[in-house]
C-alpha cells in the first residue's frame, strides 16, 4: 500500500521482502491439490479510505464478500498482495539483517552480504524484528509484543465439526466452501495464543496430533506464526497510524502494530507512512 502510494507520487521505490512472495501474513499456499489461506482469513472494512480500495478490488473481481462484513481474496488472501505488487520494483527472498544511517542515507545489509542504500525508508516488519535490525533503540516500542499462532492446514477425509474451544481450535475454515480450494475438506485451523505458546517447541507431528485428535487427515502442514497479532501499545498512542523515527534521514515504521491488528489496520498504516514520508521529503 505504501509503495504503490509513493510510486503514484513519482517516488522511485524498491520493495524488499524476505518471503518468497509479497504479502506476509496475507498468506495463501497450495499443497496436495488444495489451496489454503493460512494467515489472515478475511478482511473487514471500517475506514472510508480503505472502503474505496475494497470497492475498486471488488469491481476488478479481485475480492468478494464472503460472510457479512467479511471480504476475501477471490483466489486467496495473498492475491490482494500480488495485485498490489504489480508494477513495483520488488525483491523477494531477501532478508535484511541490519539497517543503519550513514552519510545522509540508510544502508541495508542483507543475508546475502549485499549492501543497499536509500534516501528514505519505510519499514513494515513486525516491531521486534524491526528493532533487531535497527542501529538504535526505540524504547517507546519495546512494549509491543505479539501473540503467536499455530496454523494447521489439513485435508480431511470427510467433513468434521471441531469443537471450537478458543485455544486448541480457535478458528476453523473450509477453504473449499470458502471457494478458493478445488479440494473438499481442505481446512485451516488456527490455535489460540496460549495453546500456540505452550506447543511452540513441540514437533509438527505432535502438534497436528494434538489439534486433530482422532480426526483423520490425508495430508497436513503446520505453519508457526511467531508474530501473529500485536498486543502491546506503543507509548505514543496509535492516532497517527505510523511512527516516525527521530533521525536526520527519513525513517517511518508502519504495519498493523500502528494501524490496528488486522489487514485494514496494516493497509491504513501503509498509506499513513507513505503520506508522512511525502511530507518529510517535501
Ligand atoms: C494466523 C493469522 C490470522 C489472521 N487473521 C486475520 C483476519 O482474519 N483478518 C484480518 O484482518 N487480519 C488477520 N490477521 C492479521 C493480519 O494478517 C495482519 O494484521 C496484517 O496482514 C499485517 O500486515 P503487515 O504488513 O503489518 O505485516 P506482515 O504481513 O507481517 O508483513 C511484514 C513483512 O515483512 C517481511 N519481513 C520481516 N522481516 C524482514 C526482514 N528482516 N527482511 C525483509 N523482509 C522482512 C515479512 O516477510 C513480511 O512480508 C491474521 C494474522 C495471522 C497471523
Amino acid at each position: 500500500m505504501a509503495a504503490q502510494h509513493l510510486k503514484r507520487s513519482g517516488i522511485h521505490v524498491l520493495v524488499i521482502d524476505k518471503g518468497n512472495r509479497p504479502g506476509g501474513r496475507m498468506a495463501t499456499r497450495p499443497f496436495e491439490g488444495a489451496i489454503f489461506d493460512y494467515g489472515a482469513q478475511y478482511f473487514t472494512v471500517r475506514h472510508e479510505r480503505f472502503a474505496s480500495y475494497q470497492r475498486a478490488w471488488e469491481t476488478k473481481g479481485l475480492v468478494r464478500l464472503w460472510e457479512p462484513e467479511r471480504y476475501i481474496g477471490q483466489s486467496g488472501m495473498n492475491s490482494i498482495a500480488a495485485h498490489l505488487s504489480q508494477g513495483l520494483d520488488l525483491r523477494c527472498g531477501v532478508k535484511v539483517r541490519q539497517i543503519y544511517e550513514s552519510h545522509g542515507q540508510w544502508t541495508l545489509e542483507t543475508d546475502f552480504d549485499e549492501t543497499m542504500t536509500a534516501d528514505a525508508l519505510i519499514v513494515t516488519s513486525p516491531v521486534p524484528q524491526t528493532l533487531a535490525m535497527l542501529d538504535r533503540p526505540i524504547p517507546e516500542l519495546n512494549s509491543i509484543a505479539y501473540d503467536r499462532c499455530l496454523a494447521l492446514m489439513a485435508i480431511l477425509n470427510a467433513p468434521h465439526s471441531f469443537d471450537v474451544d478458543g485455544e486448541r481450535v480457535a478458528w476453523i475454515a473450509d477453504n473449499h466452501r470458502k471457494g478458493i480450494s478445488g479440494l473438499a475438506n481442505s481446512v485451516t485451523i488456527h490455535s489460540g495464543p496460549q495453546f500456540s505458546l505452550d506447543n511452540w517447541e513441540v514437533s509438527a507431528e505432535e502438534v497436528a496430533q494434538r489439534i486433530l485428535g482422532d480426526v483423520h487427515a490425508t495430508a497436513w502442514k503446520l505453519h508457526r506464526w511467531k508474530f501473529a497479532k500485536p498486543i502491546g501499545q506503543f507509548s505514543g498512542g496509535r492516532t497517527e497510524n505510523c511512527f516516525e523515527v527521530s533521525s536526520a534521514t527519513p525513517l517511518i515504521l508502519a504495519g498493523d502494530a500502528f494501524g490496528g491488528p488486522r489487514v485494514e489496520g496494516a493497509a491504513i498504516s501503509g498509506l499513513a507512512a507513505a503520506e508522512r514520508l511525502l511530507e518529510r521529503l517535501a
